[in-house]
């Protein structure tokens, strides 16, 4: 065994990317690291000992729910383009026995889904009791993009915002933990990023033009998150608001999410529904 590694939260990340309604997204610091004294390689560092935590309280939840515990958790992740979504997938869900992620991403809605109500998408793809559900884009976009695009009538997506509370509540009270996560990175971070994504071929696959185009809407979008964070941030689903310019430290900050949401469950190994002694004396002598 490693020796256990300093404790290098100064506050937990429940508490300081909690999202604060009297600040504003326009004045986040997307290079801050907030709550966290180390810098890059003990993040590194922290995600691999943290992400080993998080496997071990996820295989207790998978294994609650195979004996019939109907509780799940939902990580919903929001951010514009390369904010790195796909990262966390990749890296704080890959520490995770697949059995138990339920993994939905969220596109442009299909001509089938556009004929629903817009959370009908949504409905289908949440996580089964014992899962950890991961949204990659979520019922957000539909008060992001939808409002920034005026893709629905503003009256529309006006009555969103209570709307996606409701169902958020009727969520929660089924027994699911929901931590959302919204990540932002600088103007220009996104542009580094993007520019990474024309220069290597390994790259070009995450490129869309179109990213390029919605740069041009970054103050629309800033304020439709901004919008999301005001409205649909409460007690039962709250938001935690990610800097995430610096990738390690995103990812070591909602890997620390995840694991109080497992660990308010407060979950033990199931008990045995069968005689062990029995069982014991039955395979000893087969
Ligand atoms: P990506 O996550 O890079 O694969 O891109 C998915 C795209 O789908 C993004 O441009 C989103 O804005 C778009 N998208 C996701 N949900 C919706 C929605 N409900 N309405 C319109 N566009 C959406
Ligand atoms: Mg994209």
């Amino acid at each position: 065994m490693g020796k256990t590694p300093k404790n290098l939260w100064t506050a937990p990340p429940t508490k300081v990317l909690r999202a604060d309604p009297d600040s504003s997204i326009a004045d986040l610091d997307t290079r801050s690291t907030p709550g966290f004294t180390g810098k890059k390689a003990e993040g590194k560092e922290q995600l691999e000992t943290r992400g080993q935590v998080l496997s071990d309280l996820q295989e207790l939840l998978y294994a609650n729910g195979r004996s019939g515990d109907p509780r799940s958790v939902l990580l919903v992740l929001q951010g514009m383009d390369t904010s790195g979504k796909g990262g966390m997938v990749r890296h704080v869900i890959g520490h995770v026995d697949p059995q138990g992620v339920d993994h939905a991403a969220f596109g442009v809605p299909t001509p089938n889904e556009k004929r629903h109500h817009f959370l009908w998408r949504i409905n289908k793809a949440l996580p089964r009791g014992g899962q950890l559900g991961v949204f990659d884009r979520s019922h957000y976009e539909d008060v992001l993009v939808a409002r920034v695009h005026e893709l629905v009538p503003k009256k529309v997506w006006k009555g969103r915002y209570k709307e996606i509370n409701q169902f958020e509540k009727e969520l929660v009270d089924s027994g699911t933990t929901i931590v959302k996560v919204a990540m932002f990175v600088s103007l220009d971070e996104q542009k580094e990023r993007l520019q990474e994504r024309l220069d290597r071929p390994d790259k070009y696959w995450k490129y869309n033009p179109s990213d390029v185009s919605e740069r041009a809407l970054w103050p629309e979008y800033q304020k439709a998150y901004q919008a999301i964070l005001d409205r649909t941030d409460t007690d039962h689903a709250p938001w935690y608001v990610i800097p995430a310019d610096r990738k390690w430290y995103s990812r070591i900050a909602v890997t620390e999410l995840l694991i109080d949401a497992l660990e308010r469950l407060e979950l033990d190994w199931p008990s045995a529904d069968f005689d062990i002694d029995e069982e014991k004396r039955r395979l000893a002598e087969s």
